[in-house]
């Protein structure tokens, strides 16, 4: 098949399905890299390294390895720690790490007393075996402890387990997310005021939905059933299901151009999981990525879809019960 020049998204609106492929939400104080490729190395606490070892596609094998962190106190405390690692295939200094979070493990096990050296690679061996994150505690008038993996040039140890996607699902997931965009009300039109021609939004959805065919990554039922679109096929809020305005994707180009009044009617739209991110399973995948509004999705953050739904209705019901009116 000849190659066609699909014509560019407007700035904005690629960029915002370009970030979903990154993880995010990780500051100094945490182990976590921030906004990188959700492929990077993974850190699997040693509690879930049974649950977690296989990555879900490329033959079970993360793209850019995995971590391990155990706890000090654990292994400073179990007998034959190094053979049960080796029967696990684990090594400290290779592919695990000691991960000091508190004043009693840091003083209790101090790795510097035991000659043990902080870890210098995200990548087997990792050039040392420990790593540290202890919280200041203000009674004790102590510093915090950041060691290890907290310069410019390697900040972070890697990305949490349940963020971890290979390069093939990212670019998926960032396809059906444009779909998605492509399935709102409004799609056209937002794409016109944002600059693209009409004869390229034409071009730039043929080839999207042409992928997205190939791929299987449009078919209407999965769609339906996991709410992303409704009975019409517009793309909706997961929680809502409310139909989705795409000026919603361009809200800060509105202010951006210094619009006298910033639109109210027009609500921010983020990336949403429609079943949370949790450890022990792989859920940044196609038909589980959403669009949604920034409020709902900070409603369903941790608990999911269905038991938010459960929360409010209970919250709804004892508040009439109450004689509330509202
Ligand atoms: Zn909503």
């Amino acid at each position: 098949m000849a190659k066609k020049k699909i014509p560019s998204l407007p700035k904005l609106l690629q960029s915002k399905i370009y970030k979903t492929g990154q993880t995010r939400g990780a500051d100094d104080d945490v182990i976590f890299q921030n906004r990188v490729n959700r492929n990077s190395t993974v850190l699997i606490p040693y509690d879930f390294y049974e649950i977690s070892r296989t990555a879900p596609d490329n033959d079970g094998v993360f793209e850019n390895g995995f971590i391990v962190l155990i706890n000090p106190t654990f292994y400073f405390t179990t007998e034959n720690i190094n053979d049960i690692l080796t029967s696990k295939g684990l090594s400290l200094g290779e592919n695990c790490l000691l991960f000091y979070e508190t004043r009693k493990e840091w003083n209790e096990f101090n790795p510097i007393t035991k000659n043990l050296v902080l870890a210098q690679s995200r990548i087997n061996p990792l050039g040392g075996h420990y790593v540290a994150r202890v919280p200041s505690t203000t009674s004790a008038n102590d510093e915090k402890l950041n060691l290890g993996y907290n310069t410019t040039s390697l900040k972070g140890a890697g990305i949490r387990i349940y963020e971890y996607a290979s390069s093939q699902i990212i670019k998926n997931t960032q396809i059906q997310l444009e779909f998605l965009f492509w399935q709102c009300v409004d799609s056209h039109q937002v794409a016109l005021e944002a600059g693209m021609t009409e004869e390229n939004i034409i071009l730039r959805k043929e080839s999207i939905f042409e992928i997205c065919a190939e791929r299987k990554l449009s078919e209407i039922g999965l769609l339906q059933a996991n709410r992303m679109i409704d009975k019409e096929n517009n793309t909706i809020c997961p929680l809502c299901m409310e139909k989705l305005k795409g000026m919603g994707f361009l809200s800060r180009l509105s202010q951006a151009e210094g619009r006298a009044v910033p639109d109210l009617t027009v609500t921010e739209i983020n990336l949403f999981h429609i079943r949370e991110l949790r450890i022990g399973e792989f859920n940044h995948k196609p038909y589980n990525l959403g669009w949604g509004h920034h409020h709902c999705n900070v409603v369903c953050k941790d608990s999911g879809i269905i038991d938010t739904l459960k929360w409010m209705k209970s919250v709804t019901d004892k508040n009439i019960a109450e004689g509330i009116v509202f």
